[in-house]
């Protein structure tokens, strides 16, 4: 689960993590009132810049013209204007973009040096690792690319756990002037000590910067969390923003469908989540290109069958349907049943493959052949791969 620079920020704040303070706001009319009585824009200390800055589920905001720098506060109403209802596309968002619902103003920074803090989960060591870097404010996989020497890995030790000594490593990396070095350790310390308590699956920092102050502020704050522990952090997961989820995916998650939406033409559905990797990997080796993931579970029921046709030609990039089910515990011929009934209620108008093996197969296919349907039926797994890429190729 992904959330907003605004509350990751929010969150940074409450584990001590220097950032800058802000308001967010959903209208112009919200951003006037701001300026007109906000501390953020009163006093002898109000900043000399603020930045306005669009909140979506997406990195490369800058360049797409999400992020824009007030000198004087009656500029700011403006910015918002130009960000709020416009549709960014970045690197991350797709060709579609993402449409700005909300924008966030905070306090601008003198910025002398940007740099680069992350922390993920490193699976190959299965540690949690810190990556720092002297390239902030560039993706970082392009540094990774490019130049790698510029990256510092840190995989923490479980056991160990933090020790300052990893926070004045990244200060030496990264050539932070003494005043500096002190409060890379906190924030390090504070990083790691957020990652762990909140299930976090990745943090990003980028930038955090240098100011002219002398000060270290995480400028950006991204953070994804673990979806199988959201569940102990109910305050975390009211964070979530439906408007940045695909609709489809929020769909499926009602009825407990694994449904990742992919970009092909062949929608599968299948029992258990390696047999569905397995099944996509075989639609690309028969020629064709999968358009989603879909895992109905083990029991799967007439209605999850039908909830998982309606799902899947939601996309409307479908050209055919591969049903690929294994009968374990549950037996084929109720699983025939279902594709049958549900066949009936959903109307399928693109060719539709089913392949059953395991317990009562045979019966089940009989069923499927018998019943009338437009079904082609498959015994092996690459015969029905291959049944499907041929019919959406040849438009049958
Ligand atoms: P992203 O493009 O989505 O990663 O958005 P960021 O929050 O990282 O902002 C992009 C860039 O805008 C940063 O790398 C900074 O160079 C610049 N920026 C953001 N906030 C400020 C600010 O307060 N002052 C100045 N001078 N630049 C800023
Ligand atoms: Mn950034």
């Amino acid at each position: 689960m992904n959330i907003h620079e605004y509350q990751a920020k929010e969150l940074f704040k409450e584990f001590g993590i220097p950032v800058p303070s802000g308001v967010l706001v959903e209208s112009v009319d919200e951003a006037r009132r701001v300026v007109a009585e906000s501390p953020l824009f009163k006093g002898e200390t109000k900043p000399a810049v603020w930045a306005v800055k669009a909140q979506i589920h997406a990195g490369g905001r800058g360049k797409a013209g999400g992020v824009k720098l007030a000198r004087k506060p009656e500029e700011v109403p403006d910015l918002v204007g130009q960000i709020l209802g416009k549709t960014l596309v970045t690197h991350q968002t797709g060709p579609e973009g993402k449409k700005v619902l909300k924008v966030w103003i905070e306090e601008g920074s003198n910025i002398v040096r940007e740099f680069y803090l992350g922390v993920v989960i490193d699976r190959t060591t299965r540690r949690m690792t810190l990556i720092a870097s002297t390239e902030g404010g560039m993706e970082i996989e392009e540094v990774a690319q490019s130049h790698p020497e510029k990256i510092f890995h840190y995989p923490v030790d479980p056991l160990e756990g933090y020790s300052p000594y990893i926070g004045r490593r990244i200060s030496q990396f990264l050539g932070l002037p003494f005043t500096a070095q002190s409060q890379m350790v906190n924030i390090v310390r504070d990083l790691v000590d957020f990652f762990q308590k909140r299930d976090a699956s990745m943090v990003e920092i980028n930038p955090l910067v240098l100011t002219k102050e002398d000060r270290l502020v995480a400028l950006d704050a991204k953070v994804g969390f673990d979806d199988n522990a959201v569940g102990r952090h109910p305050e975390i997961r009211s964070l979530r923003d439906l408007t940045e989820e695909n609709e489809l995916e929020i769909e499926a998650s009602k009825y407990n469908l694994n449904y990742v939406k992919l970009d092909g033409n062949i929608a599968c559905m299948v029992n258990g989540a390696g047999l569905a990797m397995a099944t996509m990997d075989v639609i690309a080796l028969a020629g064709g290109s999968p358009a989603n993931f879909l895992d109905v579970g083990g029991g799967a029921s007439k209605e999850t069958v039908e909830q998982a046709f309606r799902i899947i030609l939601g996309d409307p990039h479908v050209k055919g349907i591969f049903v690929n089910i294994f009968g374990g515990i549950v037996r084929c011929e109720r699983i025939a049943g279902g594709i049958i009934a549900a066949a009936q209620d959903v109307k399928i108008s693109v060719p539709l493959v089913v392949r059953l093996q395991g317990t009562n197969a045979k019966e089940g296919r009989e069923m499927l052949k018998s019943s009338g349907l437009a079904i082609q039926v498959a015994e092996e797994l690459f015969e029905g791969a291959e049944k499907i890429v041929l019919a959406v190729k040849g438009g049958k």
